[in-house]
């Protein structure tokens, strides 16, 4: 706290010298005035900002005491919170032709803060719907697009993988989302096609492979901490995958934490970003009731049948013969101490909750993942930058993710301040993204139109 007032005086000096200045404005323009700016790029709050948004970018940002802006839209900031759309790295859009359904939860992330995710499962109609986006014809977020799954169904042979990676380049996928079942031979014609291609490759680490394998051919990120546990577990060769389990789950109670350093060492030489995606783990697979998360008020956007599809999927997991309760919070106590010491080392985190799957509904699941990051040690900063400033850095875009003349005009605007407590991240005020204000009232509406 005490960091923060310091912030506040100095920006008082800073306010003092610079109120002359003025913004002059547009038709078209949004100014938020009078606004606490979370810049993202340092940990630092600047204290009653103006921020003068045209054509899709944040044109000015000027301490001003001022509030008048003609032409403008006119948002008073006061004692509110400006900082970063947040970004989902673990989205998915449904993998369906239907873009009523796609629209929806393109409506869900944006009406929670998140303007940019990345879609973990592509179909050919994502990539209509990215252009769609991008010219403004549909509201969502920014959309990155992997092609449709690699796993062991649709890559039954080395020639067939490569074939794969070069249609999905030549389609004009973002990247390629590879998923369990795929062997070590298919897999290497995979990374290596890819390679010659250029394409990035991310996601699940299958059995086979390892993660010391895929380390080894480049993963654009791993994602779920996927083969990390199974790395840490001597005599790893005579387990089978169904011993194993989801993530290793199976297995978390022979993890020698000896083996953390090396694994992290090896990941931040090789530039592996890490998409977590702990809510998946604290939801679908700890030991506690599904009827904790049936409750939830978010639920009522998800269609009865997804929410009897999410019950079932928890219940059939812990009802399972081989599923313990020790044995489970063991696995989630071991996976936040990775997210920890992944944090501690600098391995390059970004925010992912996988939603929707299993009690993660689309936007407010982000959330939740914000809260789990910090339950595992982050501060609310650090927690925050996984999913703003490191996302610019991962797709090397100094606009995007940071508060800043120039970048993009994505941003969320909180009543309360994220720095104090990350929860505050869910008190949304309102939305820029693209450019455009969602305000309160076309969140609040829009949410009533999406409740099932
Ligand atoms: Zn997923």
């Amino acid at each position: 706290m005490k960091k923060y007032l310091l912030g506040f005086s100095l920006l008082l000096i800073l306010v003092s010298c610079t109120s002359q200045k003025n913004i002059s404005t547009a038709a078209g323009d949004i100014v938020i005035h009078s606004v606490n700016v979370i810049p993202m790029n340092n940990e630092r709050i600047l204290a009653n900002q103006s921020v003068l948004i045209r054509n899709g970018k944040i044109e000015t940002i000027l301490a001003t005491t001022s509030t008048q802006f003609e032409n403008a839209l006119v948002i008073d900031g006061k004692d509110k919170y400006l900082l970063p759309g947040l970004t989902e790295m673990h989205a998915h859009v449904p993998p369906s032709g239907n873009m009523d359904e796609m629209k929806d939860v393109l409506l869900l992330f944006a009406a929670n803060g998140v303007t940019n995710i990345r879609g973990m499962l592509g179909h050919p109609k994502h990539l209509e719907l990215r252009t769609l986006i991008q010219n403004g014809e549909v509201t969502g977020p920014r959309f990155i697009t992997s092609g449709p799954s690699f796993n062991g169904n649709s890559v039954k042979s080395a020639e067939q993988g490569a074939e794969m990676v070069k249609q999905q380049k030549a389609a004009g996928y973002d990247f390629l989302k590879i998923h369990p079942g795929i062997s070590k031979e298919n897999f290497a014609s995979i990374a290596q096609t890819a390679k010659e291609v250029q394409i990035p490759f991310a996601g699940h680490v299958p059995f086979d492979v390892g993660v010391w394998r895929a380390i080894g051919a480049g993963y654009a990120t791993i994602d779920h901490l996927d083969g990390f546990i199974e790395s840490l577990v001597p005599g790893i060769e005579s387990v089978t995958e169904k011993e194993n389990g989801m993530f290793g789950m199976g297995i978390a109670m022979r993890a020698d934490t000896n083996k953390i350093p090396p694994l992290l060492k090896a990941l931040k030489e090789n530039n592996i970003w890490v998409v977590p995606t702990q809510a998946l783990a604290e939801r679908w697979m700890a030991p506690i009731e599904s009827a904790v998360f049936d409750n939830a008020p978010e639920m009522i956007y998800m269609s009865p049948g997804t929410r009897s599809q999410w019950q079932n999927a928890k219940n059939n997991l812990m009802n399972a013969p081989a599923y313990d309760k020790d044995a489970a919070n063991h696995f989630l106590e071991l996976r936040r101490k990775l997210i920890y010491e992944l944090q501690q080392k600098g391995v390059g985190l970004l925010l992912g909750a996988d939603a929707p799957q299993v009690y993660n509904v689309p936007g407010f699941a982000s959330h939740h993942e914000l809260k789990y990051m910090v339950d595992a040690g982050l501060t609310p900063f650090e927690a925050l930058q996984t999913a703003t400033v490191n996302v610019g850095k991962f797709l090397n875009r100094t606009d995007i993710g940071v508060v800043k003349e120039g970048a993009v005009a994505d941003l969320v605007l909180l009543n309360q301040n994220p720095l104090e407590n990350i929860q505050h991240t869910t008190t949304i005020e309102g939305v820029v993204l693209n450019g455009k204000w969602l305000s309160k009232q076309w969140i609040n509406e829009t949410l009533k139109s999406l409740e099932k």
